[in-house]
């Protein structure tokens, strides 16, 4: 039913915009995490482009990320045989969440715990409580599976792009500012970065499981 999980490489940088911590290879253990998912309109792609020229102007070269999410979880790693019954915990506990509006318009720099990745994002503020609560449902279900939880402050974003290393010295301050002016000042900005969550989903090595809010 599954593919060979030793084609899984967790430490290839190019197949997950960079945002899997680099876990020993184990067959059968598989990197997993749980998100809400953004679908952009054709123009955000163009205000990204803008942002990207904008960050290369103060000596920082961002790459894309190939799909935006909003994480709802660390990356764990979910043996196998886990796999279904985790989905199904998940199902059971968000059926009864109803969709939710996000907007997240405000630029903010990220870097992972270990430090080699740097992620450009936009922080969602409206639907902070929202997230909140689904967060709470995903943790007991991670809990179920003796999974770390997700942080106790989390900062619901967006990410964007990344470049590698920690760089937030010269992406913050007036280059940050420079950014946000590109979001503030991009034509219907405000209806690029507004959306609603009515799905999660939760990717387990290549494959993906949707759970659909009510
Ligand atoms: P993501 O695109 O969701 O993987 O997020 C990019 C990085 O932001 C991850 O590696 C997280 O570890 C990091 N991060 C740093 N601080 C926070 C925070 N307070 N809440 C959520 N993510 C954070």
């Amino acid at each position: 039913m599954f593919p060979d999980p030793d084609i899984q490489h967790l430490d290839d940088v190019s197949k997950h915009g960079g945002r899997v911590r680099s876990f020993r290879h184990e067959r059968g253990h598989w990197a997993s995490y749980v998100y809400a998912v953004f679908h952009p309109r054709e123009e955000f792609r163009e205000m990204l482009e803008e942002l990207q020229s904008a960050a290369r102007k103060h000596g920082v070269t961002l790459t894309k990320m190939e799909e935006f999410h909003i994480s709802l979880s660390q990356t764990v790693i979910l043996r196998h045989h886990w796999i279904n019954p985790f989905v199904q915990s998940l199902k059971d506990r968000l059926c009864f969440v109803s969709r939710f509006l996000c907007v997240a318009d405000r630029l903010k720099v990220y870097v992972n715990e270990e430090k080699t990745r740097t992620f450009l994002g936009m922080e969602v503020m409206t639907g902070h409580q929202q997230l909140l609560e689904v967060v709470s449902e995903v943790d007991k279900s991670l809990q179920e599976f003796n999974l770390e939880t997700f942080y106790q402050n989390p900062s619901f974003h967006v990410s964007l792009a990344w470049c590698v290393g920690e760089v937030t010295e010269p992406l913050q301050g007036a280059c940050l500012l420079e950014l946000q002016k590109v979001v503030d000042e991009f034509e219907d900005s405000d209806v690029l970065t507004r959306f609603y969550a009515d799905e999660i989903r939760c990717k387990c090595g290549n494959q993906v499981w949707s759970v659909p809010l009510r």
